[in-house]
């Protein structure tokens, strides 16, 4: 009896965890080739957006001969130009963000991927081709489309901080380290950014404060153990920043909160480093595309396709866990290939599109 128990449990678990999870069902259209010949512009594959997802997808993509086309998009280079010394990136040894993302940029130049130095303003999925419209007002029709937008620096939403952006308030140690010689910074967030924020920022600041809102930091050990080598970078716990204050033209002090007291205090300080994770860039697919319950696209299976037929995707804007640039660079090389499978698929290749697409 023990036994063939045993073996009822064991079928059910294979029956319940081979299920696959179909968020929605998926969207397909006709793929009708024939009315290609009819549309102006048609590109093969377009990527919107070109951190080192889109360069990655676009690389892989451009492989086959057929034209890949990367939209530079608003932050050209994504959110890797900003990084300090990137000392993960394999078969890279320690180099600055700014430097990666201009020799990914480069590396998809020679391999043939077209950059197209505008960004995406809208965009309809609900029709094949899908059609891209440009903020200088050009209109792209899209056989295939990745999605490789990102995601953007999250905000703490409290007074002053939008007053003093860019004037005390920043997102960027790389950017904006030159600006706090000798000065003293406050940063705020318990992850790795926040700690690699104040490596950057040690060299230049006279003292560094990272506010963490809990009674840990979430940041890798070595980065933490980093942080101690370092006798002018202090951690606090468990404190809330309520508010940016300034003299009207910079930031001058903080409002802080001690959690377990509830008591406040001003905290004199020069300039805020925000480093409390991102929000994925999905406003202009949100109407079409599946997202999860913190914003970001939706991936039914371990596939970059959504749940569009054509449409893929890359990098951070699907992944709000690891974000890293060789995760993204995985899931862009991904998203390409998936791209030229489907055009297989229905039947385009170089020779076949030579037929339909006007010039
Ligand atoms: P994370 O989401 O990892 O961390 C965000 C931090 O901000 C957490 O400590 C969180 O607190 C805190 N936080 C969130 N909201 C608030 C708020 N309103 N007020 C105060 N604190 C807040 O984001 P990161 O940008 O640090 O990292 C994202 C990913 O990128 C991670 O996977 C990380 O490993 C990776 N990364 C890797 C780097 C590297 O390898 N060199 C460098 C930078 C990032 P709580 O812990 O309480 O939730």
């Amino acid at each position: 009896m023990k036994f063939l128990i045993k073996i009822l449990f064991l079928l059910w678990s294979a029956a319940v965890y081979a299920e696959p999870i179909q968020h929605t069902e998926k969207k397909t259209f006709s793929f009708d080739l024939s009315k290609l010949s009819e549309l102006p512009r048609i590109k093969p594959c377009v990527i919107v957006g070109s951190g080192v997802a889109g360069c990655v997808a676009g690389y892989y993509f451009t492989r086959s001969k057929l034209d890949g086309y990367v939209i530079k998009g608003p932050q050209p280079g994504g959110q890797l130009t900003g990084a300090g010394l990137v000392e993960n990136m394999p078969g890279i040894p320690t180099m600055s963000g700014f430097e990666i993302t201009t020799n990914l940029q480069n590396q998809a130049q020679v391999l043939g991927v077209q950059f197209i130095e505008d960004a995406v303003v809208a965009m309809d999925l609900s029709q094949w081709p899908f059609v891209i419209q440009l903020a200088q007002g050009e209109t792209l029709y899209a056989l295939t489309v990745i999605i490789a937008t990102g995601s953007a620096p999250r905000k703490l939403g409290i007074p002053g901080e939008l007053e003093y952006w860019g004037a005390g308030v920043s997102t960027c140690a790389v950017c904006d380290c030159f600006v706090y010689k000798d000065l003293e910074v406050a940063i705020v967030g318990g992850g790795d950014s926040a700690a690699e924020q104040a490596l950057i920022l040690a060299p230049y600041a006279k003292k560094i404060t990272i506010f963490v809102r809990k009674d840990q930091m979430r940041a890798a050990p070595t980065l933490q153990e980093r942080l101690k080598e370092y006798d002018h970078i202090e951690v606090v716990y468990n404190k809330e920043i309520l508010e940016v204050q300034g003299n009207g033209e910079v930031v001058t002090s903080l409002v802080i909160k001690d959690t377990p007291s509830q008591e406040t205090s001003t905290f004199p300080c020069d300039g805020l480093f925000l480093a409390i994770g991102h929000n994925p860039n999905t406003s202009l697919v949100q109407p079409y595309l599946d997202l999860d319950e913190s914003g970001y696209i939706h991936l039914a299976t371990r596939s970059q396709e959504t749940n569009i037929r054509g449409v893929f995707v890359a990098g951070d804007v699907a992944d709000g866990h690891f974000r890293q640039a060789v995760t993204a660079a995985g899931t862009g090389g991904q998203a390409g290939l998936e791209a030229l499978e489907f055009l297989r698929e229905i039947g385009i290749t170089e020779r076949t599109l030579r037929r339909y697409i006007k010039e």
